[in-house]
């Protein structure tokens, strides 16, 4: 039996695919986006998360931290010394290590919710990709046990690992960041030429997904990139929907609490209704397209 890192189970949820999901967010990723919404998801080991607001400066884990992070800063490993210390609730830690079979527990739970309302589950993350065999192991028992499954992917990793996880899913929801290379290497820290072979490998093998394009002003919405957008999608012979996610900065807050900066300075949330001119153009290329 494989373990992973998981930073959340979400139940009931109606966001992650067809009916009522359990979502299960792994916790890594090798992706950097500039606007990612759950930056305590990026790094695999877990993670202590600090609310200053509930704070009230008594000390007692700076007592119990033997690394000395809270006073440096920087080294903590993960001990969870300190939220057991605080009584005030100021410390959460995000993300724990756990087994194929405790998530499973976990899914098992809803399978009555799934039936009636057409659901399952949804591997989501952070990038699922980076803990391939905790993935297949849970997916390979959900197939078995008849229960939905999603994978929630940048599709970013090798197209050997991609196509081993992807035989056991009924369904990808899959990232478009950038199509232009040097633009998505420079918001992501990545290279999308894996993630462009693994769209295609979908496509090629009847796979059923859909494309989800966070929309970043000033950052991936030039009318050049929405084209090279369309004219590599209209290429693929699937059934599927292009999904445009208007940038928010509801993630902005969980910066400072993992010591991290917010990269996005004062961009504000993008209105839905900014974005009908871009899927005019998806639906006069003949794609189909929502805005979520
Ligand atoms: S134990 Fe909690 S309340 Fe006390 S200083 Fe540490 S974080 Fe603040
Ligand atoms: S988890 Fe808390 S106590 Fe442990 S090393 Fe990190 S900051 Fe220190």
């Amino acid at each position: 039996m494989t373990s992973g890192y998981v930073f959340d189970i979400q139940n009931c949820s109606m966001h992650d695919g067809p009916g009522l999901r359990t979502t299960v967010f792994f916790k890594g990723c090798p992706l950097r986006c500039l606007w990612c919404a759950n930056p305590e998801s990026q790094l695999q080991r877990p993670q202590v998360m600090f609310y200053a607001d509930k704070c009230v400066g008594c000390g007692e884990c700076v007592k119990v931290c033997e690394s000395g992070a809270i006073t440096s800063g920087k080294g903590c490993i993960g001990c969870g010394n300190c939220v057991k210390a605080c009584i005030h609730n100021a410390r959460k830690m995000v993300g724990k290590l756990m087994t194929s079979e405790e998530v499973l527990q976990e899914i098992r739970k809803d399978k009555l919710i799934y039936d009636r309302s057409g659901g399952g589950v949804t591997l989501s993350g952070g990038e699922v990709l980076m803990q391939p065999d905790f993935a297949i192991e849970i997916l390979e028992a959900c197939q078995k046990e008849k229960i939905h499954t999603v994978l929630d992917t940048t599709a970013f990793c090798r197209p050997e690992i991609f196509e081993q996880v992807a035989r056991h899913i009924d369904l990808a929801y899959v990232d478009m960041k950038s199509i232009d290379n040097d633009l998505h290497k420079k918001y992501t820290a990545v290279d999308n030429t894996w993630i462009l072979h693994n769209f295609q490998y979908l496509d090629a093998n009847k796979i059923p997904f859909a494309v989800r394009m966070p929309i970043i002003p000033g950052y991936n919405d030039s009318d050049t990139m929405i084209w090279e957008t369309i004219e590599f999608l209209k290429k693929l012979k699937s059934d599927f929907i292009v999904c445009l996610l208007p940038f928010h900065a509801y993630g902005k807050s969980k910066y400072e609490k993992i010591g991290m900066q917010w990269p996005m300075g004062n961009l504000p949330n993008l209105d839905r209704k900014n974005l009908e001119p871009m899927k005019e153009k998806f639906e006069r290329a003949g794609l189909k397209v929502m805005i979520q």
